[in-house]
């Protein structure tokens, strides 16, 4: 029996469960993933060795500590310093980060779709490090728009980065929040006054948000503006995760069928 986990504070929230218990039975397999609220982030490796783990993900606000912690990084997580999938393998922790290749995979029809050359970020929290790399290794030329200016450091040397004050209204192909408002609030993820111009130049959007009509979603049918949420981005980043957990030996179709059913569920 091979035993997984989401590790996350919170945690209760977590569809992860879900997602790779179904797999794991559609799959026949001998395993269990649980949810493990973490509390203190210096615990996650121990915890991960005490609970005999064959795997993990990893999530808010617990990435960066995954990264610092695991044995060996994949060479993306060493470049952004965040992780969300932990595996053991030969007595050591080996660290990947599988949001950023579900996400280009979530927004893959766009980019065929739309010719995405450009895209703007709205937030620049961990996923927006992800995400904004993945772009970049994709070429495709990323700018990053935060409320506040601390954060921004991280993105500096790649990105063209603005808060609210400095931002030049212009063109974009893609509109991606990254930001948690709109998650348990009514919030727009910039000021209206911001967020118009720059949806009504904009070709389509994205909410990294899942589970629900975002403000920012709705401002983007009030444009007629092609938007998705999160969901594939969710579903890719879980089916990436599990192919690594069991050392891509499983048909990622197979795997991608059954964690579907998870998203029926109610
Ligand atoms: P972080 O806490 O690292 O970053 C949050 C960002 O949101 C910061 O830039 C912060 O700005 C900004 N922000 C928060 N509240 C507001 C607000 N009211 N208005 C404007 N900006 C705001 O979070 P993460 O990057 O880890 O996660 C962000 C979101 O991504 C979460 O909602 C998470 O659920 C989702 N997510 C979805 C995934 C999926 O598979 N679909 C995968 C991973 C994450 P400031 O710097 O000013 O504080």
């Amino acid at each position: 029996m091979k035993f997984f986990a989401v590790f996350g504070d919170p945690i209760k929230h977590s569809l992860s469960p879900r997602i790779h218990n179904l797999a794991l039975q559609e799959l026949k397999l001998q395993g269990r993933y649980i949810r493990y609220l973490l509390k203190d982030k210096n615990d996650l490796k121990n915890k991960f060795i005490q609970l005999k783990l064959c795997g993990a993900n990893v999530t808010v606000p617990h990435k960066e500590a995954a990264a610092l912690q695991a044995d060996i990084c994949s060479d993306f997580v060493k470049k952004i310093g965040a992780a969300n999938t932990l595996v053991a393998k030969n007595n050591q922790i080996y660290a990947y980060n599988t949001d950023a290749p579900g996400f280009m995979g979530a927004i893959n029809e766009f980019i065929k779709n739309y010719d995405i050359k450009n895209a703007l970020i709205l937030g620049a929290g961990g996923t927006a490090l992800a995400l904004a790399h993945a772009m970049f290794d994709s070429n495709i030329e990323v700018n990053i728009l935060n409320r506040s200016k601390e954060r921004l450091n991280k993105f500096k040397d790649y990105f063209q980065t603005d808060t609210w004050d400095t931002f030049c209204i212009r063109k974009f192909d893609i509109i991606i929040n990254t930001t948690s408002a709109g998650l348990n609030d009514d919030n727009l993820p910039a000021p209206n006054e911001l967020l118009e111009p720059i949806l009504t130049n904009s070709r389509c959007a994205f909410d990294v948000i899942y589970g629900k009509k975002t403000p920012f979603l709705s401002l983007c049918n009030k444009f007629d503006k092609p938007a998705k949420d999160g969901a594939d981005m969710l579903l890719y980043q879980a089916v990436l995760a599990f192919e690594l957990f069991f050392e891509n030996k499983l048909n990622k179709e197979d795997i991608t069928r059954a964690m579907k059913k998870a998203f029926l569920l109610k």
